[in-house]
């Protein structure tokens, strides 16, 4: 459906995309993720005809489009910061994309109704634009770039600016509404918990290029680089030095402790090299520590509650701190000792380049 080649965009000195490449599929919703300035934004703008890369092509239902403008791709797209008309009423706006498209006055009105109820705001139509709360607002703006059925929406964090539990409601009615629809989608965002939860696939960027594609699943278990296992979900890390690499479990020195723990290779990695080790919060096992070849001491420092878990940041006792997860809401007391474990298999570890 859409699909980047080797795409650059700089500004001066800044390389704001890297030769990306990536393929969106008929009917996908999309999301680009990344911490701010690795990218993002530049990239969907390139593909939104509003910025003009340097290098690299982009083709939009197997024509090329790299040189068309914005108004001449059958892209729409959804920004933060709305863009709605301040002077025209709800339905003025909703129409303007299809005036522009050239559709016919009566097919557009029934469209324009349509589309309010999709967005749970039928009998709005006449309302001004400035009579809206945040939440309505951002719906009209998803309206009015739904409606022109575009081959590709654009969003541009388009829920940012609007407070947790709505953000989290019309996430919840963006996924819904892009299904029934069956929308091609693409989703930027630096929150990769939204990113997730409502995405087929997901291309996380860092610094102008993207280090990996793929199904949230496969990138929560099996990110292909350090980045990425530390970008997605919350982790601890262990930085060593590796004394044995057998059967792609790899054993390494910690470095503040000295004390040796076992990962698994996600990498070309040999002895004597420096790796990192990162583990999600939720694997370290702090019920029957003893049970895994991975085992550390230490001592609570912090305690935070969050809701259905708690998070305890732990002094080890030979050195370095690591923060991990329990489940277990009320066991635990700032100077407790304890000991937790974990497995080889939930370290998945990486080469780090001197
Ligand atoms: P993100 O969307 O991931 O936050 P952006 O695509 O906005 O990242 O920016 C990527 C990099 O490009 C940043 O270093 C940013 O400062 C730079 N950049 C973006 N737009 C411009 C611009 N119009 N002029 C100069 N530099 C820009």
């Amino acid at each position: 459906m859409l699909s980047v080649t080797n795409l650059t965009k700089s500004y001066g000195e800044v390389t704001a995309v890297d030769d990306v490449s990536l393929h969106v599929n008929d009917g996908e919703f999309f999301s680009i993720v990344g911490p701010s300035g690795s990218g993002k934004s530049t990239l969907l703008r390139c593909v939104g005809g509003l910025e003009r890369p340097q290098e690299g092509t982009i083709t939009l239902g197997g024509e090329e489009v790299s040189e068309r403008e914005a108004y001449d791709r059958d892209t729409s797209t959804v920004f933060q910061n709305l863009a709605l008309f301040p002077h025209m009423t709800v339905n003025e706006n909703i129409a303007y994309g299809m005036k522009r498209r050239g559709m016919e006055p009566e097919s557009r009105a029934e469209r324009i109704e349509r589309y309010l109820d999709l967005v749970d705001l039928a009998g709005y139509g006449e309302r001004s634009t400035d009579q809206l709360s945040g939440g309505e607002q951002q719906r009209v703006a998803l309206a009015r770039s739904l409606v022109v059925r575009p081959a590709l929406l654009l969003l541009d964090e388009p829920l940012a600016s609007l407070d947790q539990q709505l953000r989290v409601q019309l996430q919840n009615e963006l996924y819904e509404l892009q299904r029934e629809l069956t929308q091609t989608a693409i989703y930027v965002t630096h929150d990769q918990n939204v990113a997730l939860s409502i995405s087929d696939r997901v291309a996380v960027m860092n610094e102008g290029r993207i280090e990996q594609i793929g199904d949230p699943q496969e990138l929560y278990e099996n990110p292909a680089t350090e980045f990425v296992a530390r970008f997605i979900g919350d982790s601890s890390q262990f930085e060593g030095t590796v004394t044995e690499v057998e059967d792609g479990v790899v054993r390494f020195a910690l470095s503040e402790s000295g004390a040796e723990v076992e990962g698994r290779s996600m990498g070309p990695i040999s002895t004597g090299a420096t790796v990192c080790g990162v583990v999600k919060l939720e694997d370290f096992d702090l019920e029957r520590p003893q049970s895994h070849p991975n085992q550390l001491e230490g001592t609570i420092r912090r305690v935070s509650y969050r809701g259905q878990t708690t998070k305890l940041l732990l002094d080890i006792t030979d050195g370095g701190l690591v923060e991990v997860l329990t489940a277990d809401l009320d066991q635990y007391t700032v100077g407790d000792e304890v000991a937790v474990g974990w497995a080889p298999q939930d370290c998945s570890t990486y080469g780090v380049d001197a």
